[in-house]
């Protein structure tokens, strides 16, 4: 029996124990999570109103559910948790698939005004992620500035303008509804550095923000004439050209009598967060032209745009784990195909998968390939790895350090009391918002 650890639950870890068991007879996995449920983004990044998208959680629950793979919540690796050489005791191999738990910092003056937001701490808030930061995010606020133009500025852009009625229908937590429902948020500006053809939202997602009901989407005709490509885009690659033939159909007059504006802005870089009183009243723009390299260059012009909410969506982060190698150029670890590089050379028996392996890219699909080509690399040194007998039960191993971890049953009592939730409140299923409940709810299983 080959015995693996898979850290992280989300698409890559769960690519990554289907692929195991799907090309090894003989091999059990233990995926281990921080917290008490599984599938990751999934859950707690896919927007609420992504129903089709969240429903991917089937085929990940098709994997935690598969005889020879076992889920266990609840389980910190590194400070404070099980530490990494502890692992490497009780399993034959280790596959990294932690994602990218940070968000990038834009380095501007004012960035950490009251109401600017990193827009993943607003994505954590409605999608009831339990470390998420209860903030009072659109108090007073009437409109909104997200910087970024790519899915999630998409997403917290959509979730933005959405209407009650549609909201209601989601999972998110109710203080957030109620939030998102009663807001009076009228304006959203999305705001991008570079072009139309260099702007790396996907043409499906952008397409939706049309289809909002009583919203209106306005793209400024003139600035999005600066892109070289705008005119023409017939000679752009297929998913910039259909971006920008959606950015054209939107340069008319916007939806007369909507209650919402979305404005798309383009060539205007974020150079400092302005306050007013004693929070943020709006973000300074210096205009940028193209490099002709697919770069901008500064005008020395600048445009204020108001917003008294500012949502950074400016990419996410790899963060180090400690005791493994990181390269804080690319926020990654260092791997060849997905072998853990120490000092360049392989350590046998520690691997990596997903956003950890090659940064925060590409949508949840992307994460089968790349899961695939780490687990042909492990199986590739299977008989070197199953040289030495790993140490006892792992979960009997972390009971005696103290950890108790969440297993199957805990996470289904989970869901059992998401479904009780939300019929509580006449709504579907609601997600429980904060550790107690969830840890409530997970031990409730074993009593
Ligand atoms: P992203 O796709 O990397 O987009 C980041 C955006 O921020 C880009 O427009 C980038 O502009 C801009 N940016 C970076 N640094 C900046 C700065 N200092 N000032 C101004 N703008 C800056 O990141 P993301 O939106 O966080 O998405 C992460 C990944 O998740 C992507 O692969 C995305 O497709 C995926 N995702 C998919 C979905 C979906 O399929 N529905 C939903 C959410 C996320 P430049 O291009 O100029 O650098």
């Amino acid at each position: 029996m080959l015995r693996v650890a898979v850290i992280g639950s989300g698409p890559s870890g769960c690519y990554t124990a289907q692929s195991l068991v799907q090309q090894h007879p003989r091999v059990r996995v233990d995926v281990l999570d921080r917290l008490p449920c599984p599938y990751g983004l999934v859950r707690y990044g896919v927007a609420p109103d992504h129903e089709k998208i969240k429903s991917l959680q089937n085929n990940l629950r098709a994997v935690l559910e598969h005889e020879r793979v076992r889920f266990l919540g609840g389980v910190a690796v590194g400070p404070g948790g099980v530490p990494v050489e502890r692992l490497r005791e009780l399993y034959h191999a280790v596959v990294y698939c932690v994602g990218a738990a940070t968000d990038r910092r834009l380095g501007v003056p004012g960035e950490d005004l009251p109401g600017s937001w990193s827009a993943t701490d607003f994505v954590s808030w409605y999608s009831a992620h339990p470390d998420a930061v209860q903030g009072a995010f659109l108090r007073g606020v009437r409109s909104a500035v997200v910087i970024g133009v790519g899915n999630v500025a998409v997403d917290v852009t959509r979730m933005l303008a959405r209407g009650a009625t549609e909201l209601s229908a989601t999972d998110m937590p109710h203080t957030a509804l109620a939030a998102l429902a009663s807001s009076g948020v009228t304006l959203i500006h999305m705001v991008g550095r570079r072009g139309p053809s260099q702007a790396r939202f996907t043409t499906k997602e952008l397409r939706e923000l049309g289809t909002l009901p009583d919203t209106g989407v306005a793209v400024d005709p003139a600035e999005a004439a600066l892109d070289p490509a705008y005119p023409d885009p017939s000679a752009l690659p297929a998913p910039q050209r259909r971006n920008v033939e959606v950015l054209r159909g939107w340069t008319g007059a916007p939806e007369p009598g909507a209650r919402r504006l979305i404005r798309l802005r383009f060539f205007l870089r974020p150079v400092e967060l302005v306050a007013r009183g004693d929070r943020v009243g709006a973000v300074r723009f210096e205009r940028t032209v193209p490099d002709g390299h697919g770069g901008v260059t500064g005008t020395g012009r600048f445009e204020e745009i108001e917003g008294q909410l500012v949502l950074r969506s400016v990419g996410y982060r790899g963060v180090p784990l400690e005791g493994l190698p990181f390269d804080p150029a690319t926020g990654t670890v260092p791997h060849l195909a997905g072998r853990v590089l120490r000092e360049g050379a392989v350590a046998p028996g520690e691997y990596v998968a997903g956003w950890i392996k090659r940064g925060p890219t590409g949508v949840i699909g992307t994460n089968r390939p790349c899961a695939k080509e780490t687990v042909t690399s492990l199986l590739g040194d299977a008989a070197l790895l199953t040289d030495r007998d790993p140490l006892g039960d792992p979960v009997a191993a972390l009971r005696a350090g103290g950890v108790e971890p969440v297993e199957w049953t805990g996470w289904q009592a989970i869901e059992r009391a998401e479904a009780e939730l939300g019929a509580s409140l006449g709504r579907n299923t609601v997600k429980l918002p904060d550790w107690e409940s969830l840890m409530a709810a997970a031990r409730a299983a074993g009593a």
